[in-house]
């Protein structure tokens, strides 16, 4: 892509050492920065960015002023963060919500709409308006069964087996719908596995269709991205050699029962998407303060607002909320947001500790989980679960660029790596909540478009 800022031949001298003087589009100066790694802070940092990558990191005093700089004093530089579940549609108006909130990037594990159309119009619009849309990655469309989940839990006009979800019936047809699908420009495929959100349950793809599917996968240097929603599913992932697992939500880990089967998920590599906005999006109806301040942002549509306001009042919430944790909790009379993000962040640092790749993912697309401003609830919903902020940013940006296989190119801010990063006026390090503190989003080192606020 080109750069919008001319390039041009600088000449400048550091104040304090005898570095060479190099020839940059842009530095951002004296900033303190946080480069998605887990390290430490380094303050008093500059950046220096020539044809959308990084060329050259150095600390201390530049005696340069131009128009060229873009003076970071008292301010907070993170990687462009990385929305590891997102369903976009539409892309149109949901792309530059993700850039005004710092999303540089987004991955789309299949959906209702994702046609190879639908997914080559998605791709279009992000390379061709790079200013106010994030990158784009994706997955197939769903494998899973006929009468299966999502297709008959979520029944929906949009599921047409061929382009928007495949059916697998045996295995000899599965090497048939991997070949197909490897042709088109994905990272994996994904595969439900799910029995459904709600009794009465449907059948779980059988383990040995997914193995298949992972052996054909495999053959295409394809990864397999395995939907699942409770521990019993994780284990038909883990036993069918899936990748990477794309929900955290729903999951319970017996740690003395599981840790067999998460140490070889660990030892694998897989990397694990916590999409946990879907514990809170049932908690939202019973809070309207929080629909508050969405529409205080003026980012998001206020009939759609107005329509998520009306699905369910504030008391019926609650008695869903009380069914929905009863059993987990031994009836807990009013279940909150704070224990169901404890009762989650307690395994979430176990895995952390342990070395699991965990990656913040929304699964936006659904009610209440907005494009952009949720991955900034998401990942509030990890502190309170007691996760450490220097952790939380590695998980929004190097983890999910490891996921993604783009680590060599995205995920941190260091010398080789492309300029996508948000510029913050508050140290996320102190609270996580400061993430939103945005100044500025640049997508491989141009400056976006973020939308207007009032
Ligand atoms: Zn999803």
């Amino acid at each position: 892509m080109k750069s919008t800022y001319t390039i041009l031949l600088l000449i400048f001298t550091l104040n304090c050492s005898n570095q060479n003087p190099v020839e940059f589009d842009l530095v951002i100066s004296n900033v303190t920065l946080i480069n998605g790694t887990g390290g430490a802070a380094q303050p008093n940092s500059n950046l220096f960015i020539k044809d959308g990558k990084i060329i050259d990191i150095t600390e201390g005093d530049i005696a340069v002023s131009d128009e060229k700089v873009l003076d970071g004093t008292n301010k907070y530089l993170i990687p462009g963060l990385i929305d590891g579940h997102a369903h976009p549609s539409p892309a149109k108006e949901n792309f530059p919500r993700f850039i005004h909130f710092g999303v540089t990037s987004i991955f789309v594990p299949g959906c209702g709409d994702c046609s190879n159309e639908n997914y080559q119009s998605m791709r279009a619009l992000s390379s061709e308006s790079p200013l106010s849309s994030p990158r784009i990655f994706h997955t197939s469309q769903h494998f899973t069964m006929e009468g299966r989940h999502p297709v008959k839990t979520y029944a929906n006009p949009k599921w047409v087996e061929g382009k928007t979800v495949y059916y697998v019936r045996d295995t000899l047809q599965i090497e048939t719908l991997v070949r197909e699908v490897s042709e088109q420009p994905i990272l994996g495929i994904k595969v439900t596995i799910e029995d459904g959100p709600d009794p009465p349950f449907v059948e779980r793809i059988p383990t040995e269709f997914v193995r298949k599917i992972v052996t054909e996968a495999h053959k295409y240097d394809l990864n397999v991205f395995a939907h699942v929603s409770d521990m019993e599913e994780v284990r038909i992932a883990e036993k069918a050699g899936a990748d990477h697992i794309i929900h955290f939500v729903g999951v319970d880990i017996d740690w003395e029962k599981d840790t067999e089967v998460i140490d070889r998920l660990i030892a694998r590599d897989v990397s694990w998407v916590t999409t946990i906005m879907i514990d809170k999006m049932f908690f939202y109806p019973a809070h309207p303060e929080w629909l508050e301040e969405i529409t205080s942002w003026n980012i998001y549509d206020t009939a759609e607002i107005e329509r998520l306001r009306s699905t369910k009042s504030a008391e019926e919430a609650r008695a869903f909320l009380k069914m929905l944790y009863a059993d987990a909790w031994d009836g807990l009379p009013d279940p909150t947001l704070a224990q169901v993000a404890s009762n989650n962040g307690e395994d979430l640092q176990a895995l952390l500790t342990k070395g699991c790749n965990l990656v913040i993912g929304t699964d936006t697309g659904n009610d209440f989980i907005f494009p952009g401003y949720s991955f900034h609830e998401e990942m509030e919903i990890m502190q309170m679960g007691g996760i450490e902020p220097k952790d939380i940013i590695k998980m929004a940006t190097h983890n999910a660029a490891k996921m993604l296989g783009v680590l060599d190119e995205l995920g941190t801010l260091e010398v080789g790596k492309f300029a996508d990063m948000v510029l913050l006026e508050k140290n996320p390090l102190a609270d996580i909540k400061n993430t939103l503190t945005i100044h500025s989003v640049f997508r491989e080192g141009n400056l976006q478009t973020r939308i207007k606020e009032k």
